[in-house]
């Protein structure tokens, strides 16, 4: 079955005439696919709907967000109420309040919060005030983690760059760099080493801890422990970068489900419900640091809007309400679900005489065209780049869309039903024969 995408074609030739190759965030135009990517004209529940008409099972819910699925009643009857008492103040409300206890149920080590309007944001602001907080500059990032595209972070980042295989972008002061040091993930000698000789320089470890943006990786056992305990030692502060695993990996986050308190967390994605909203938060004491409590500056004109805020409100209502007698709550549900998807998966794998690995936490999931073990960048681009091309490209054709890069992670939501599961597994079974017979 061939995909007609020419409207979409013919889209995204006008699209590159006005936008750097005709989008707005680089892993959209599916050059790593060496395809054109679809335009989506509309999303319901599990799926996703381009110009010309193709329907697709959508995996990829806006990077994360739409862990409710698209166009929930309850998040677009919320919106549409909102939207008539104003689209922004820029002062406060009650919603900021709401949301922020909301977050706190959830993550109880997010003691006070400061919405911001992406992830990038969320990050970028952490570090400053692990800085401003520690007084000290140096940073310690893990190759192949993705935390935005501000300067101290952008360095060895995984997502989109190591897509395009940039592993530093042009535009990066050299001495913003430097203040960065970059550990290999998983690696317990590597960051003891980094600690015992520059531990006293370093304001922050700043880690997904469960990696979604070289693929999805996982930490090892006793990895996120041994990284708060050096970092107490080292009077450093531990971030946790949740913009992606946050409600995901469990509903409290990576954080609830390894059992891990950090001193600062970075929310993004799900906290704004598709609409854009991020978050940082923590430790009252570091958090009682930013202006106007403290001095660490960091303001913004749209933060805690009110669409956004309510966008985020109904989501973690819908993922927090209590289930009936007997039935598992909402991300339990979850990551069934995703359970189910990888079993079928990994059977029609095996049936193919593929050997691959798969990887799940919560409602994410990931598969490598390795037959080794994947558990940091290296081992994570040893993948077969040319076979995910192939499984890419007949998995869309057959209507299933999945993010069009090997470092990228796929996202289950509670629209998604077992026959959508089903048509999955069934497509993926001729995407692995298409690779098979490669
Ligand atoms: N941190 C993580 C873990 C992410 O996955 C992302 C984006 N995928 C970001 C930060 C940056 O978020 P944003 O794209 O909203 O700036």
């Amino acid at each position: 079955m061939a995909l007609n995408l020419a409207k979409s074609a013919e889209a995204f030739a006008e699209a590159k005439q006005y936008m750097p190759g005709g989008v707005n965030s680089p892993v959209r135009s599916y050059r790593s696919v060496d395809c054109d990517p679809p335009f989506i004209a509309k999303a319901k529940g599990s799926k996703i709907y381009d110009i010309d008409g193709n329907e697709y099972i959508d995996y990829v819910g806006s990077w994360g967000p739409m862990v409710i699925g698209h166009a929930h009643e309850a998040v677009v009857k919320a919106l549409q109420k909102a939207v008539e008492l104003g689209t922004s103040y820029g002062a406060p409300t009650l919603l900021e309040t709401e949301l922020a206890k909301r977050v706190k149920h959830l993550m109880p080590s997010i003691e006070m919060i400061r919405m911001v309007n992406s992830g990038t944001e969320a990050t970028m602001s952490a570090l400053r005030l692990a800085r401003g907080f520690t007084g000290r500059e140096k940073i310690v990032k893990f190759i192949g983690c993705y935390h935005g595209h501000h300067d101290s972070l952008l360095v060895k980042a995984g997502s989109g760059m190591a897509t395009f295989g940039v592993p530093d972008s042009p535009g990066v002061p050299k001495s913003v760099a430097e203040n960065t040091i970059t550990v290999p993930y998983n690696d317990v000698e590597a960051i003891r080493k980094v600690m015992a000789e520059s531990g006293k320089e370093i304001a922050a470890i700043i880690v997904e801890p469960v990696a979604g943006n070289m693929g999805l990786v996982l930490p090892k056992q006793g990895y996120l422990k041994e990284l708060r305990v050096l970092t107490e030692e080292a009077g450093a502060l531990l971030i946790f970068d949740e913009v992606m695993c946050g409600f995901r990996a469990s509903l409290g986050g990576a954080q609830a489900a390894y059992g891990i308190v950090p001193d600062l967390t970075c929310l993004g994605k799900i906290i704004g419900g598709g609409l854009p909203v991020a978050a940082y938060g923590g430790r009252k004491d570091i958090m009682l640091q930013i202006s106007p409590a403290g001095p660490v500056y960091q303001a913004g004109t749209l933060s805690g809007n009110p669409l956004a805020m309510t966008a985020g409100i109904e989501t973690l209502k819908i993922m927090t309400a209590i289930p009936e007698d007997g039935q598992p709550d909402y991300s339990r549900v979850l990551t069934l679900k995703t359970k189910k998807l990888l079993l079928g998966l990994q059977v029609e794998a095996k049936k193919a005489g593929l050997k691959l690995q798969f990887h799940q936490a919560g409602s994410m999931f990931g598969i490598f065209f390795n037959e080794n073990p994947v558990y940091d960048y290296e081992t994570a681009a040893a993948s077969d780049a040319e076979a995910f091309k192939v499984y890419f490209k007949s998995m869309l054709e057959q209507g299933i869309y999945l993010a069009p890069s090997p470092f990228e992670t796929a996202f289950m939501s509670g629209a998604h039903s077992d026959a959508d599961i089903e048509k999955t597994i069934q497509a993926a079974a001729i995407a692995f024969a298409k690779v098979a017979a490669m």
